[in-house]
Order: C-alpha cells, then structure tokens, then sequence
C-alpha cells in the first residue's frame, strides 16, 4: 500500500525534490546561526576582527535572505503539490466510482462515498505535503545539532540530549489527549450540522406539525454539547501550550545550569556556551514536527487506506469476447429465459421468470408493489448480475455485448428521477450529449414539455435547482421522458413514466408516451391500468413469479389478479 502512495508521487517527482531540496537547506540554514554567533563571541569580538564580524553578519543577512525564498518555496509549492497529489487521487476514484456497479451504491450511502472523497483524502493530503518536509527537517535539525555540539563537549551534550526524551514524552502524551479532544468536537461539529441540515429540510413538516419548540429544544441540545466539548479541547490545548513552555523552559534551565558548571570548569569557552543554549531553544520545533509527522502518518494512512477501500471494490467488466451491439441485434426480439434473481443471495427476488418481447412489440408489467418489476427492469440493461438464466436480445446473451453498447441502446424513464444541478437545457441535453439546440427542442417538444419551458423566465436556461426542487413531479418526469427522446434509442423502459402524473397531465403524457415506443420494444410497468391497456402482452407479476400472462381482454376474461385490479381500478 506504501508503494501505491508512493506511486502518487511519480508525476511530482520535481516538485518533490525540489521541496526537499529546500527543506535540507533550511534546516542547514538554522542550524548555522547559532555557531556564527559562537565565533563572532570566541574569536572575533576579542581579536578585535571587525572585518571577519561583518562578513560573517552579511553571510547570515544573505542566509536569511535566501531561507525567506525557500520558506516561499516550500509553502506555496509543497502546497501545490500537495494539491496535485490529492487531485489525482481524487480523479482516480471518481473514475473508478463511475465504473462500479449498482450494488456498489445500494450497500454505500452516499455521505459515507462523499466523506471518503473528501475528508479522508484531506488527510492523505497533508501527509503527502508535510510528511517528508517535517520528517526531513527534524531529523536534520536534531540530528546536525547533536553533532555539532558533540564537536564541542561531549559529555555536555549527552546531558542535553538525555532531556530530550521527556519532551518527546511529553508532547506525544498530551497530543494523543488533544487529538482525542478534537476528534469528539468534529463529532460534535458534525452532529450540529447534520441536525441543522436536518431541520432545515424538514421545516415543512416541523411547521404543519406546529413543532417548533422541539426543533429548538433539539437543536439547543446538540449545541450545548458542542460547546462541552469544544471546551474541553481548549482545556487541553491549554495544558499542552503550558506544558510544552514550562519543558522548553526547564530545558533551557537545565542547559544554563550545567553549561555554566561547564563554563565554570573550563571544560567550554563562553562562545560554546551561547551556542549551547541558542540550540537548546530551537529543540522544540523539531520534537514538534516529528510528533506531528507520526500523527500525520496514522491519520493520513488511515485515510489512504479507505481510499484503497474503494479503489479495490471490483468494478464493472465485460465478459471476455463481449462485442459491442449492433443496431440490428437491438430492433431484435428480447427473450428471459429461466431468469433468477436476488440481492443478497438469499431472498429471491425473481424466480423462473420466462419471458419474450417481440421486435417493436410491447410488453406491460403489472403488479403488487415489491413484486419485483423495477428490479426485472433493471437486470436488462445488466444493472445487476443474474444468478441464474439468461435475458437475450437480438438472440444473443446480453453477457455476450459490452455493457456500454448494450446501454446505449437501451432507454429508460426511470421510478426516481434524478436532475442534475444545471439548466433544464442540460437535463435534457443529458440524452446525447452533443445534441443540437433545435433536437433538445424537438424532444422537449414531443414530451409534451415545451411550451411549459417557454412560460418559464429564463426558458430552457431554468436553472434547476438542488435535485429539481422548483419543478413539480409531473414536470420532472416530462424532462426525463425527453431525454429519452433525444436518445432515441430502440429498446425502452418505462418504469412507472406516469405516476407521479394528475389525470390530465397524465393523458397529455400517455400520447408522447404512446408515440415514443412506436417501433420500439417496450417494457413497461405501470400502476394504472388504463395505459397499458393496448399492450401487446401483459403480465402479472407478484412475489411468487408470474401469475398471469396475455392481452387485456383474454386476462379480463380469465378473471384473475388483473381483472380484479382493473375492476377496482375502473370503479374509482
Ligand atoms: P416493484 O417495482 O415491483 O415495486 P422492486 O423491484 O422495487 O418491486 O422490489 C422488489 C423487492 O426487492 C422488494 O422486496 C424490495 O424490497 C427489494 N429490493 C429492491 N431494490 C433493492 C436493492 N437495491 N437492494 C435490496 N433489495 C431491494
Ligand atoms: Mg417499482
């Protein structure tokens, strides 16, 4: 898995190294000044060599010149980089996601995928960004500063460095206690949010339900908790600043203390001394940035590893030799034969399902709700796998064509109707992409959508707002419909097309409808009897598999399930 994270890097070879170029050379950077200073105290200022201390005061000018520059550097191109990186991960699982099947989403909720997408490559990205830059510059920092001062004093500096672990400890204790604290208040923060959205979008119900002061309450409730626990992370992030000052502090303490024994000793010049303490006090930072490099790693792996989560979920293949569909096998007849079907391998859904359309025919599916019509529906355009059997068209297994042909032959007016955010223009676009002004109006046209379009303000550029809420059902409906005109594909589905429709709406409709599956096979599920009724071939499905099958008038004769919902339906 490291290796695929690493993978990441390949495209931002040179900005990495660049980067870490930097980085190297600003830790080298920081760690010169304090030994200039040492020489300027030891050598230079009791020589007398006012030459040698402005040299050495334009080098350090020049070096922090030059680490402005670098420290420009790594913030605005480690960013960028960071950035990258995150991008293509994200365009890599959005990819994949558009390749994975039906079940995929059916088992995901989509808060979960978008948190996924979102937070945790967030994390991912930090650690692509900061981790090399703060593992690099610590470790150079501590590591040049242990030999440099080894240089001077050994046994000096062993003492130094036998304090180090205490602050190592320190830090590390405090920082999992103030990550703790921070991971309840983004529960929290996200518990405020979602009961806000909640309430927000509920605000229709709470009003006709006059509940008003129980939203309240609710929402007072989750924000008094929020302020608990917001609370409880600044008390820990006040233990944690006063702690680690009180450390560097005690360090610094310590080190004055001890080099001064030194000094007093002989054993190191007052030079060294400044230099011992100058080092002391740049310490921290670099115990800093490594705790947060190993608290990086864990949450930016965590994060990576979700992402490999759905990066490895199988997606959607062709069966070997699969060939792309031609026009001619899609005007041919479909055929189920021995068709079985279930979700989750247990409860079957579809059982023995024989059936057969004719070219251009259509065939209307009927029945009680959860009797399995929608999911018949959607195994044709191989949205689900079958377990048994086999669904034809053109008299070819349907495993034998790529999914891509055989779904782009194949129209369908779903149950759900889904707009995407954009115009109207672009939903119906949505068809065949690519389709010309007058073709969108042409389809608009024939669902029977136009005119209404043109009373619209900004006609077919409506904006459509957040999943379509300005438009009634019936509307929406209409718009999915014309997309399927524009598609103007041979084979169709028609999942319910009709009811979210009124009475007259639904009549207007029923001819576009009538006129859309002309010379094209049909499928079609519809709850009122009345518009199916001209069928080719009805059948009845329920739970149990398929009840009853033929045209109206030889089903209304057999004066079975069918005749007895159209019975009922006709006395309303
Ligand atoms: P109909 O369209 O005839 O009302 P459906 O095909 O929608 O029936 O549903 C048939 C059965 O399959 C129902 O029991 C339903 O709960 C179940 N079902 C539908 N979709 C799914 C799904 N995505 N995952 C699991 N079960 C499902
Ligand atoms: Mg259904």
């Amino acid at each position: 898995m490291l290796k695929k994270f690493i993978g990441y890097y390949k495209p931002q070879k040179k900005l990495f190294f660049a980067d870490m170029l930097c980085a190297l050379v600003v830790a080298v950077c920081d760690l010169f000044y304090p030994m200039i200073t040492r020489s300027i105290i030891q050598d230079y200022v009791p020589n007398k060599n006012l030459r040698l201390i402005i040299v050495w005061a334009s080098v350090l000018l020049g070096i922090y010149l030059l680490k402005a520059g670098l420290n420009y550097f790594i913030q605005y191109y480690g960013h960028v980089m960071g950035v990258r990186i995150q991008a293509h991960m994200r365009k890599d699982v959005f990819t994949h996601l558009q390749k994975l099947p039906f079940a995929y989403f059916d088992e995901n909720k989509t808060g979960v995928i978008m948190s996924r997408i979102l937070n945790d490559l967030m994390e991912v990205t930090e650690l692509a960004h900061h981790g090399p830059e703060d593992l690099f510059i610590s470790l150079i920092m501590l590591l040049g500063s242990f030999i440099i001062l080894c240089g001077i004093n050994v046994p000096l500096t062993l003492i130094v460095f036998a304090l180090l672990p205490v602050g190592v400890f320190l830090v590390a204790k405090l920082r999992t206690r103030m990550n703790h604290a921070f991971r309840v208040t983004r529960e929290k923060t996200g518990e405020v949010n979602a009961e806000l959205e909640n309430s927000i979008s509920g605000i229709r119900v709470a009003k006709a339900f006059t509940n008003k002061e129980g939203e309240i309450r609710k929402f007072e409730h989750r924000n008094r908790e929020f302020v608990e626990a917001r609370s409880d992370a600044y008390k820990v992030m006040g233990q944690f600043s006063a702690s680690t000052n009180f450390f560097t502090d005690a360090l610094n303490f310590t080190v004055l203390i001890a080099a001064a024994c030194f000094l007093f000793a002989g054993a190191i010049t007052v030079g060294d001394f400044v230099a011992y303490l100058l080092y002391v006090s740049m310490f921290l930072n670099p115990i800093r940035r490594l705790l947060a490099f190993v608290e990086q790693f864990q949450e930016g792996i965590t994060g990576f590893k979700r992402f490999c989560e759905i990066m490895d979920q199988p997606e959607e293949r062709d069966d070997p030799g699969a060939v792309p569909m031609g026009d001619e096998e899609a005007r041919g007849d479909i055929a189920f034969e021995g068709v079985r079907f279930s979700y989750d391998n247990n409860t079957q859904i579809l059982r023995d399902i024989d059936l057969h359309i004719g070219s251009g025919k259509t065939l209307a599916l009927v029945g009680p709700s959860g009797g399995g019509k929608t999911t018949l529906c959607h195994l044709l355009p191989r949205f689900y796998e079958l377990d048994d059997g086999s669904i034809q068209i053109g008299g070819r297994d349907i495993r034998q064509y790529t999914r891509h042909s055989l779904r782009e032959h194949i129209g369908i007016v779903q149950q759900d109707i889904f707009l995407f955010t954009g115009t109207i223009r672009d939903n119906i676009a949505y068809g065949r992409l690519g389709a010309t002004d007058e073709e969108i109006v042409e389809a608009a046209k024939r669902a029977n959508l136009h005119d209404f379009i043109l009373s619209l303000d900004d006609g077919y550029d409506t904006y459509v707002g957040e999943r379509g809420v300005r438009l009634s059902g019936g509307q929406k409906q209409r718009i999915s419909i014309a997309r399927v005109f524009l598609k103007n594909p041979p084979i169709l589905i028609l999942d319910e097309a009709t009811s979210a429709l009124d009475n007259a709406t639904e009549h207007l409709i029923q001819e576009s409808l009538a006129e859309l599956s002309q010379g094209r096979t049909t499928l079609v599920v519809a709850h009122r009897l009345s518009t199916i009724k001209n069928a080719d071939e009805i059948v009845v499905l329920t739970p149990e598999g398929i009840a009853e099958q033929g045209n109206h008038h030889r089903l209304l004769e057999q004066g079975g399930i069918y005749a007895e919902l159209y019975n009922s339906q006709f006395a309303e």
